[in-house]
């Protein structure tokens, strides 16, 4: 049994059931045996089974270096990682081989931490399914799930195995997969407007999205400097706590973390809401909102309220310009940030010689896909002189009403907000490809962009399976830096769920292998 969380894995290594070198090799054959899912761009099968060696090592002599000793862990693409490949997903950064591991990579190395490899993404983070990559699209584990494929033959819809699966939702859709198909315990996504957090809702699997300085950006290619943060999914909440404490605190490296020293914590076994104001911000009834979502929104409440917590209802009357606000402040970072790629210094050059002009733009047309392409030009746009108070400036002033929608509903003795994660659950893929990557993003983003508008913490958990057997999710969003709150909110909520994680397991009369979400399926 591999079980299904860090914990239970941990124990499992720490009472000698299982060595680190064989939870690694399972996961390794998980992932091999996975890899139609795309996951992965690179697998670091020679690395992780040196680093789980080391593991055992440590693990035998009693000197284990904690709760994640031994722990494989999977990094998506767009973070530096010391000699191996990281593309970003993109042709421009193809055989870029960083010379220095991000922060949050090296602090999980630190820990012992297995790391298994890069995951999938859509290129340079920009996206919402995790369609947009030069590797290709990341397909959803729960596709391939009894539920999903009994639903669609009873309703006639299944076209053909190849072409039926549903999108993981993005950007870090390679790093949900992982977690949700149990190819590891841990991975780390980033989060500019909702990109761990949809996929990890579209997957089943805990994405938390912490507050903005809490947690090191430095190593992470940055998409939106001021509001990108590396994401954390895990399979439940817990092990999202132990993963925070391990990453979080200042970073002399990342000017913009905090001073203050952070002090991990565990979630108590039990948890409780009874003097929790829980706010229910009546702008997320969104347009396109599935009425199974609203119903476990709505049914979460109650439990909420029969709990003993006060659930109120708030309005953060911004909301609505958070999209396009976006879709200005974001193009203009990426226009700026875009600027480093010219050819000389880092991944793809052109064959041109002709000038060096000529060579930037034939480097840049090469390089990046055409979304990357189409916000560099309208980030431009917007930085013109004469554009730049119309659009950048009122956008940053529009960013700072959203934040401050917050901050009033927060002082009015509101402790966390309960919202969707997404409208509904995950789209079929050839359905998603139908519309530009523009609109899909600003449909899949609409209940977590605000978050990274005020800066603030968010983390969305499992709920439920959807009609056509898919994951449906809620997100809770909480005060700044006040993680430990959010995080006992969250498990109270994964408590009263029971929703099951997705397992892969070997059918023994054929050998297939195939995903479960039963508890009583043996997993490999
Ligand atoms: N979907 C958004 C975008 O395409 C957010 C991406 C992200 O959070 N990295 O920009």
């Amino acid at each position: 049994m591999l079980g299904i969380s860090v914990h239970e894995a941990a124990a499992a290594l720490r009472l000698g059931q299982l060595s680190a070198t064989e939870l690694c090799q399972r996961c390794l054959s998980l992932i091999k045996e996975t890899a139609f899912l795309n996951a992965y761009i690179t697998v670091t099968e020679d690395i992780a089974l040196k680093q789980a060696a080391e593991a055992d090592k440590r693990l035998r002599q009693g000197k284990s270096l904690g709760k994640l000793d031994g722990i494989p862990f999977a990094v998506k693409d767009n973070f530096n990682t010391t000699n191996i490949e990281t593309t970003c997903a993109s042709r421009m950064l193809k055989g870029y081989i960083p010379p220095y591991n991000a922060t949050v990579v090296q602090k999980l190395l630190d820990q012992g931490a297995v790391l298994m490899g890069k995951t999938n993404l859509d290129e340079f983070g920009m996206g919402s399914g995790s369609t947009d990559s030069i590797f290709g699209p990341v397909r959803n584990p729960w596709s391939y799930s009894k539920p999903y494929r009994e639903k669609r033959v009873e309703c006639g819809s299944l076209i053909d195995e190849d072409s039926d699966w549903v999108i993981t939702g993005g950007s870090s859709g390679g790093s949900a997969t992982a977690v949700s198909a149990g190819t590891c315990y841990v991975a780390l996504g980033s989060d500019t407007g909702g990109s761990t957090r949809n996929p990890a809702a579209h997957c089943g699997v805990v994405g938390l999205k912490p507050t903005y300085g809490l947690v090191s950006r430095h190593g992470l290619i940055p998409l939106v400097n001021s509001m990108d943060v590396p994401g954390i999914l895990t399979r439940c909440v817990d092990d999202a706590a132990t993963v925070l404490g391990v990453l979080a605190g200042h970073d002399p490296l990342d000017s913009t973390t905090i001073q203050d020293s952070f002090q991990p914590f565990t979630l108590p076994d039990e948890v409780y809401v009874k003097d929790l104001c829980v706010g229910i911000p009546k702008e997320y009834h969104a347009p396109g909102l599935s009425a199974e979502t609203l119903s476990i929104w709505t049914k979460t409440a109650d439990l909420l309220e029969n709990a003993g917590a006060r659930v109120v209802e708030v309005s953060l009357p911004h909301t609505c310009y958070s999209i396009v606000c976006y879709h200005v402040l974001c193009t203009a970072e990426v226009a700026s940030n875009m600027a480093r790629f010219d050819g000389l210094e880092y991944g793809h050059r052109a064959d041109v010689e002709d000038s060096t002009e000529a060579l930037y733009s034939a480097t840049r047309r090469e390089g990046f896909n055409d979304v990357v392409r189409g916000r560099i030009l309208s980030g431009n746009f917007f930085l013109l002189k004469q554009n730049y108070e119309k659009y950048f400036l009122k956008a940053q002033k529009v960013r700072r009403l959203i934040a401050d929608d917050f901050v009033k509903v927060f002082s009015s003795g509101v402790d966390v907000l309960l919202t969707p994660t997404t409208l509904g659950d995950a789209a079929p893929y050839l359905e998603f490809i139908q519309e530009d990557n523009r609109t899909r993003s600003a449909q899949e983003d609409v209940f977590t962009q605000c978050a990274n508008m005020a800066g603030i913490p968010a983390i969305t958990v499992p709920a439920s399976l959807s009609s056509r057997g898919l994951p449906l999710a809620l997100q809770f969003i909480g005060q700044a830096f006040k993680e430990q709150q959010l995080l006992s909110v969250a498990k109270w909520f994964e408590k009263q769920m029971h929703f099951f994680p997705l397992q892969f397991y070997r059918n023994q009369a054929n050998g297939d292998i195939l995903p479960t979400n039963s508890k009583s399926a043996t997993s490999l």
